[in-house]
């Protein structure tokens, strides 16, 4: 027998048996966003894991725009990342134009980009999944949940072959399919989205569970060929010189970088637009669900911003073998004769063909106050809700919180503690606090300005706040810790040696560096702390301070620029933690309180905080009505732990 024919029979062998197994530690349905990090999670936990999606060939899949990060959404994958997560190292591999936003600005709000090559990101996710071996990927749509006797656990599901499966915990992931209901024009056809079904049934089962669902709607543009642009007139965009990668596990990207072609709307255009208005399914009455507010289609921009003369569109290449082009900031539910009419008015596009209309979809929600912080259901035991169907959009919201509750299940399997990050040390603790303790009236996405410390909470510190969590329980594989355990040694010997050069201000003007003229001699850590001095400065007056990596150097600068900030945000940190630190007991009835009003009440009932701090992060929770609360803990003898 061949090597090769040895291994084919292996492999199918490996697969067989996996595939006749009905039960797993922790199952995963869906292989989106959230899914595929979900899964790998609990696989690097360590404990016996199944993904059940529609077809192999769509995990990864981009629904929407082949991009990946943005602003807040970049420190999201630098977060993912750092906590060893799949979708850093999968843009890093599919990237084909990296983009840091916000360069001009500092650390804390620049947000990584790359737009992605389609193919090659579904390609590389479906690569790293195989690689698990403790994970078994099924195509196998899910029908039906199933519970236990008192209908307050689920135990498992049902498949669309028939197959029962039973799972320890079970993470739902099924982003825009449940219900989904494509618009275009007077059109609407049932679909997860573009040529795949919906999900049906299971949403009805949450509901009768008593959970709340709700309606949320999401659109894209239509897709163009890109062989019939005329590029001749437009703007064209790089990407940059010096790629900023996801990964910190990254030191080379691959793929051949490309441009971006620019073009923008127009007077005719937007006259097309408000003649048709009333056929846009958002406009016709057709569509219930709210839409992200933060990406409006195109025709909410020209009802909502009458006074714009022109909307900028981005051609964005789908991928480096692929002429498909992605027009970003046209996103629309017009009928397709009108989606031509407009494209033909557009510099540039006046001879495009289309190869796909664009389409709305609106899709059943579950209210993410209905979670935990590890996003486990408050009314079903062992089910966790990830993604989209937490009402949040974007792939990175999705993946942050599959990996969230991919570890909590696992963690779970083993009886460990559970795994909750929140609003001072990451982003993804500020998304899930947002979620649970406010929940949504429309798509949730990230932002930088979401987070209050957001000087500590940089893409560039993501994996000094959260490796060594990730280390702690387990999570993170044997060549990230290494390499993470030198980094951190590299670091700390840097920071200490650029204690022991000093210098006085009268030699540091001769090198046209300004500090006070006291006499006091500084060192040179606290010059890099100054305006504008780079590691370069120090290194022309010692030359002998060790080199350990540019990164290194990078990173000790940005340190000694925020050093100042960081003083200050170190005591509102302080000032959040104690208010975290009161814990409130959840079986507490706010009803039996006085001096409460009804409706603070029915909030704290309906949220259950599980501390002090996040009560107060709740609409319309006053400081005021926090003191009264807080006495009642005290009056009742729960423990307080602060
Ligand atoms: P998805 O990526 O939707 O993945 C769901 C997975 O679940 C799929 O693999 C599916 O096959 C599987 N599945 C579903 N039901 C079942 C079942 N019963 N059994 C087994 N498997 C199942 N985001 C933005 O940030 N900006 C945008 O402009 C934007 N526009 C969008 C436009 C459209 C038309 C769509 C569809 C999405 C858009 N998004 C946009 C959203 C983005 O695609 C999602 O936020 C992201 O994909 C969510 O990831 P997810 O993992 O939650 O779900």
């Amino acid at each position: 027998m061949s090597p090769k024919f040895s291994t084919c029979i292996k492999i199918i062998q490996r697969y067989t048996v996996k595939m006749t197994k009905q039960s797993y530690d922790v199952v995963v349905i869906g292989g989106g966003h959230a899914g595929c990090e979900a899964a790998a999670a609990s696989a690097r936990i360590g404990v016996d894991t199944a993904l059940f999606t529609h077809k192999i060939e769509t995990i990864g899949e981009m629904s929407c725009n082949p991009a990946i990060g943005g602003l807040g959404k970049g420190h999201l994958v630098r977060e993912i990342d750092a906590l060893d997560g799949v979708m850093g190292v999968v843009a890093d591999k599919s990237g084909i134009q990296f983009r840091l936003l916000n360069r001009s600005r500092g650390p804390a709000v620049q947000g990584p980009r790359t737009q992605s090559d389609r193919a090659l990101y579904k390609e590389h996710m479906q690569k790293i999944l195989r690689n698990y071996k403790n994970l078994t990927v099924v195509a196998d749509p899910v029908i039906k949940f199933l519970f236990d006797d008192n209908e307050k656990k689920v135990i498992g599901f049902l498949c669309q072959s028939g197959k029962e499966i039973r799972c320890k915990q079970l993470i739902l992931t099924t982003g825009t399919f449940l219900n989904g209901l494509i618009h275009i024009g007077e059109t609407q056809i049932p679909a997860g989205r573009f040529d795949e079904k919906p999900s049906t049934g299971l949403s009805e089962q949450l509901a009768k569970h008593d959970m709340k669902i709700g309606r949320l709607k999401t659109g894209t543009p239509p897709r163009l060929d890109g062989n019939t642009i005329n590029y001749d007139e437009l703007e064209m965009q790089p990407a940059d010189d010096d790629p900023y990668y996801f990964s910190f596990l990254t030191n080379k990207i691959e793929n051949k970088q490309i441009k971006c072609g620019m073009t923008y709307t127009n007077d005719e255009v937007h006259k097309i637009i408000s003649k048709n208005i009333s056929k846009s399914a958002m406009y016709s009455g057709n569509i219930k669900g709210v839409g992200p507010r933060y990406c409006p289609s195109i025709e909410d921009k020209i009802v909502k911003f009458k006074e714009k003369q022109k909307h900028q569109i981005f051609l964005e290449p789908e991928g480096l073998k692929d002429n498909t082009i992605y027009p970003n900031g046209i996103s629309t539910s017009l009928p397709e004769d009108v989606q031509l009419q407009i494209l033909a008015k557009i510099k540039g596009l006046e001879q495009v063909k289309m190869k796909r209309a664009g389409y709305a979809i609106e899709y059943d929600y579950v209210d993410p106050r209905e979670l935990n912080s590890t996003l486990e259901t408050k009314k079903i035991k062992s089910l966790f809700l990830a993604g989209q169907i937490n009402g949040t959009t974007g792939y990175e919201e999705a993946a942050a919180q599959g990996l969230i509750a991919g570890i909590n299940a696992a963690l779970k399997v083993k009886n460990k503690g559970e795994f909750v990050l929140d609003r001072s040390d990451s982003y993804i603790g500020v998304m899930i606090d947002d979620l649970i303790t406010k929940g949504v009236t429309e798509p949730y996405r990230m932002f930088t300005s979401r987070a209050e410390y957001r000087l500590s909470l940089r893409a560039d510190n993501a994996d000094q706040r959260l490796t060594p969590l990730g280390i702690k329980i387990n999570l993170v594989s044997v060549n990230r810790k290494k390499l993470f355990l030198s980094k951190q040694k590299k670091l700390i010997s840097l920071i200490d040696e650029l204690k022991n050069y000093k210098i006085s201000p009268n030699a540091a003007a001769k090198h046209n560096i300004k500090m006070s003229m006291d006499g006091v001699k500084r060192t040179a850590l606290h010059v890099l702390g100054l305006k504008n001095i780079k590691m370069s400065n120090l290194r022309s007056i010692w030359s002998d301070i060790p080199h350990y990596g540019q990164h290194i150097d990078n990173q000790v600068e940005i340190d000694a620029h925020y050093s100042g900030y960081l003083v200050r945000q170190t005591h509102d940190i302080a000032a959040f933690k104690k208010d975290e630190g009161i814990a409130i007991p959840n079986d507490i009835n706010y009803q039996s309180f006085s001096g409460l009003s009804n409706e603070i009440k029915s909030k704290l009932s309906s949220v259950r905080p599980k501390t002090l701090g996040q009560a107060l992060r709740i609409d319309g929770v006053t400081p005021a009505a926090a003191i009264i609360l807080l006495s009642h803990i005290k009056k009742l003898k729960y423990k307080v732990t602060a």
